[in-house]
């Protein structure tokens, strides 16, 4: 199809010509294969794994454009891709979301089944912006898919504001929680109350599950009961690791979370989630994504406790779909559509936690001048290895 008669000719991207340096550029928009798409991008997200690439820290990409949550616009569409991945007929001016990786469908992870470990999925993402069709990344204001990229058209009940985290952090939460079986009933425990986290206790309440939320920051906790969680441990008024195993046991009846979901991104929160999880638990890993950083591990521990560890990368491609029906159903709450809104819940459920064992470690803290890495900080400073007692806590022998 051809684009329309006000199509600008041009677009501007911004990209990072090295860590932590960003430039722009101006291209002609791209010609359309047959199965292409050409978007305007109309919100995009800084996702945390932007932040690694800024600053260096990604494994490949040290230079080129960023940005990959987004929500878009169409502006044209090739002869062959006049639907989205549901069939639905597309339209110039649809708004519309796409998977930010290609599914190759001929690398042994596809062609296994393994669709969201495909070796390709970066192949366009990875270029750099003067190589055709220019626009591969999402802080610009245009965006090219590719013919192996899904794509669905957004419900109209959704804002752009809460469409635009669908097709990472929403998307990736959904399809871990799916991995790991999350039941009715069963209390989860989540470490880290950032984007990934907010979600997660979205869906896990969804689930009918019971939900933890281990966090430093004041202002991600009020989010994370904003959001429905049921309890809340703020690691400055528990600075050690103990008394968070402790807080968590007497939460769960003395056994401890049937399931673990680690959101956080740094090692330290591994390492802890593997004390915080019941015996025959289940512990799913999403937010360490940067090969490198290290924490001592105890297998024999994690043995004793029979624990199913389960790592997740990226997301099969209809989970995207997925997760916009989930937002049809419930983006448009207070919490989705504004997630600053303060939380209109009493702090009840916080009260009763500080029970009389705990609080002893729960006078008030004072401010950190370094409140926004408080999260990081805290697991850091108070983690410790996992043998250090030899033996898993008796609570779980
Ligand atoms: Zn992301
Ligand atoms: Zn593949």
């Amino acid at each position: 199809m051809e684009a329309r008669a006000d199509t600008p000719v041009t677009g501007r991207l911004a990209y990072m010509s090295e860590p932590r340096v960003l430039a722009y550029a101006e291209y002609p928009l791209p010609e359309l294969e047959p199965d292409g798409i050409l978007v305007e991008v109309l919100r995009a997200n800084v996702c945390g794994s932007e932040l690694h690439i800024w600053n260096g820290k990604h494994p490949v990409k040290k230079r080129g454009g960023l940005g990959h949550e987004m929500v878009l616009r169409v502006l044209a569409f090739g002869d062959r891709r006049t639907t989205d991945n549901r069939g639905v007929p597309l339209a110039v001016g649809d708004r519309i979301v796409c998977t930010y990786f290609q599914t190759c469908q001929r690398c042994p992870q596809c062609v296994g089944g393994q669709y969201n470990l495909c070796d390709n999925a970066y192949e366009f993402f990875g270029r750099q912006p003067e190589e055709a069709p220019h626009f591969h990344a999402a802080f610009a204001t245009h965006y090219y898919i590719h013919p192996l990229q899904n794509v669905y058209k957004v419900p109209d009940e959704i804002p752009d504001a809460v469409a635009a985290g669908a097709n990472c952090a929403l998307s990736q939460v959904f399809y871990g929680i799916d991995q790991i079986a999350l039941q009715q009933d069963e209390t989860v425990l989540i470490q880290g109350a950032g984007g990934l986290g907010l979600y997660a206790i979205a869906v896990a309440k969804e689930r009918g599950a019971r939900v933890l939320v281990v966090d430093g920051v004041a202002a991600r906790l009020a989010q994370a009961r904003a959001f429905g969680a049921d309890h809340v441990i703020d690691i400055n008024e528990l600075p050690e690791l103990e008394d968070r195993e402790r807080a968590v046991l007497e939460l769960t009846n003395g056994r401890g979370a049937d399931v673990g979901v680690e959101v956080a991104g740094v090692p330290a929160a591994f390492a802890e989630g593997l004390r915080l999880v019941r015996r025959g638990g289940r512990y799913l890993v999403m937010g360490n994504l940067s090969p490198g950083a290290t924490v001592p591990f105890d297998p024999g521990y994690v043995t004793r406790k029979a624990l199913t560890i389960r790592h997740v990368d990226r997301y099969e491609a209809r989970y995207l779909w997925k997760a916009l029906t989930f937002l049809a159903e419930h983006g448009t709450s207070t919490p989705w559509k504004n997630s600053s809104t303060p939380s209109s819940r009493s702090p009840t459920s916080r009260w009763r936690w500080r029970s009389p064992s705990t609080a002893r470690s729960l006078a008030p803290s004072s401010p950190s001048p370094t409140e926004g890495n408080r999260y990081e900080h805290g697991y850091t400073r108070t983690s410790r290895p996992l043998d250090r007692r030899g033996a898993p806590p008796a609570a779980v022998r």
